[in-house]
C-alpha cells in the first residue's frame, strides 16, 4: 500500500538545522531567534509550573488563554470573538494548520495556496487528500496577481490557504491584494484558512491586516497564529485558531486526536504575556528591521541581491549566477565552504526545477547582529 506521505521528503528545516549542528555552521536557515523572549513571560511559565499547572489542560485551551486571545484580536484588529466557541488553542501554528486541514478538507477538495508555500501545508494537504491549486508570488517583487488567483479557482475549489506575512518571500499582502482574495472567496463561497503567524513582524511602518476583517470575510475565515514568533519562544508550541464557531469546532475535532491538548504551564504564561506584555512584539519587529537591513545590505555587498522583505524573519536571494546546479546543491555545500546554513526554497514550489525558483535561497535574520555580521564575513570570503 502507498503511504499517505509518499513523496513528502523530511522537512527541510530539520535537515538543515541538523546540518548546522553537525558542522558548527552559523544557522541562517530555520527561523528561530538566538535570544529568548521576555523575562516576564518565562517567569510566568516557571511560576505556573511551581503552582502545579502541570497536568492536562482542556483540549480547547485554558479559559484565561482563550479570553486573552480574544482580547488580543479585539485590541489589535477590532475583531470580536466568543472565547468559548470561537477560539481553540493549538500546539503551535503547525498543529493549527494540520488540524484545520484534517478537520475541514474532504478528499478531492481543491485548495488554492500561495506558492511558494510553507512545507507543512503540502504534507497536510496531501494527507487530507486535497488537490493543490497554487498561485505563484513571482520574483522579483513577489506580489499576488488577482488574475492568476481567479484562474486557479474551479467549481471544485472549496478553500484558500493564505499566509500573510508570507514565508518565505517576506511579502505582506496589501489591502488591495487581500480584497482580491476576499472578492474571489465571497463570489465562489470559499472558506479562507489564513496563517498569520508573523502578524506582528512587519516593517517600515506597515500594518498587518487580517483578512477576516474585510467585508463578508468574518463568517468564512479561520485565522491561525501563535506565540512562538511574536514572543521569541518557538519551542513552546502554543498557537491558536480563531473564527466562526463551526470552523473552530472542526479544528478541535481533529486536534483532540493529534496532541489532545497543549502544554498547560505555557498556556498560563502566554495568557499573561498577551495581556501584560502587549508591546513586546512591536519592539521585536523594530529590532528585526535593523537586522533585516544589516543582512540585506551585506548580501547585496557580496552580489546576492536580496529581496527586502516587508515582514517575517526571512529574505530570498537568487544564487543562479554562482554556478551551482540548484539552490539545494548550493545550500548543501555552504556549511563546508563558508560555515553558514541557509534554506533552499525549491521545496516550497510545485515545480522545483522551474528556472525562476530553482536557485532561490532563504536567509533568516532573527539572529544577533554580530552573528549576522559573522555569517556575512564568512559568505563574503567563500562565494
Ligand atoms: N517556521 C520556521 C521556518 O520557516 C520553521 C518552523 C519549523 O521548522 N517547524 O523556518
Amino acid at each position: 500500500p502507498v503511504s499517505r506521505l509518499t513523496g513528502i521528503p523530511p522537512t527541510i528545516f530539520s535537515t538543515m538545522s541538523a546540518l548546522a549542528v553537525r558542522t558548527g555552521a552559523i544557522n541562517l536557515g530555520q527561523g528561530f531567534p538566538d535570544t529568548d523572549g521576555p523575562e516576564g513571560l518565562i517567569a510566568a511559565a516557571q511560576q505556573a509550573m511551581a503552582d502545579g499547572a502541570n497536568q492536562y489542560a482542556p483540549g480547547i485551551g485554558i479559559p484565561p488563554l482563550r479570553a486573552a486571545i480574544a482580547r488580543h484580536q479585539q485590541r489589535h484588529y477590532g475583531i470580536e470573538l466568543d472565547p468559548d466557541r470561537e477560539v481553540c488553542v493549538t500546539t503551535g501554528c503547525t498543529e493549527a494548520v494540520a488540524a484545520a486541514l484534517l478537520g475541514l478538507v474532504e478528499p478531492g477538495d481543491e485548495v488554492v495556496v500561495l506558492e511558494p508555500y510553507y512545507d507543512s501545508y503540502v504534507a497536510m494537504l496531501q494527507v487530507a487528500g486535497a488537490v493543490r491549486r497554487p498561485v505563484r508570488l513571482r520574483a522579483p517583487d513577489f506580489r499576488l496577481d488577482p488574475e492568476e488567483l481567479r484562474a486557479a479557482v474551479t467549481p471544485r475549489t472549496r478553500f484558500v490557504l493564505l499566509n500573510t506575512p508570507h514565508n518565505p518571500t517576506g511579502t505582506v499582502l496589501t489591502d488591495d491584494e487581500l480584497t482580491a482574495v476576499a472578492d474571489v472567496a465571497v463570489e465562489h463561497d470559499l472558506t479562507v484558512i489564513t496563517d498569520e503567524v508573523y502578524e506582528h513582524l512587519v516593517f517600515d511602518g506597515r500594518r498587518h491586516t487580517p483578512i477576516s476583517t474585510l467585508p463578508g470575510m468574518a463568517e468564512r475565515t479561520l485565522t491561525l497564529s501563535s506565540v512562538g514568533k511574536s514572543y521569541s519562544v518557538t519551542g513552546w508550541k502554543i498557537g491558536w485558531a480563531t473564527g466562526p464557531a463551526h470552523l473552530v469546532a472542526a479544528v478541535l475535532d481533529a486536534k483532540q486526536w493529534l496532541s489532545f491538548c497543549s502544554g498547560t504551564p505555557f498556556q498560563h504564561a502566554v495568557a499573561h504575556a498577551l495581556d501584560h506584555l502587549d508591546g513586546w512584539p512591536a519592539e521585536l519587529a523594530a529590532s528585526l528591521q535593523t537586522r533585516r537591513d544589516l543582512l540585506c545590505a551585506g548580501l547585496e555587498g557580496i552580489g546576492l541581491d536580496p529581496r527586502v522583505p516587508e515582514g517575517t524573519y526571512f529574505t530570498l536571494t537568487d544564487v543562479g549566477h554562482l554556478g551551482w546546479r540548484d539552490g539545494l546543491e548550493f545550500c548543501e555545500a555552504l556549511p563546508e565552504r563558508a560555515g553558514v546554513v541557509a534554506i533552499p526554497a525549491q521545496g516550497f514550489h510545485e515545480n522545483s526545477e522551474a528556472p525562476a525558483v530553482r536557485h532561490l535561497v532563504r536567509w533568516a535574520f532573527c539572529k544577533e547582529p554580530d552573528v549576522i555580521e559573522d555569517g556575512l564575513r564568512r559568505l563574503g570570503g567563500a562565494i
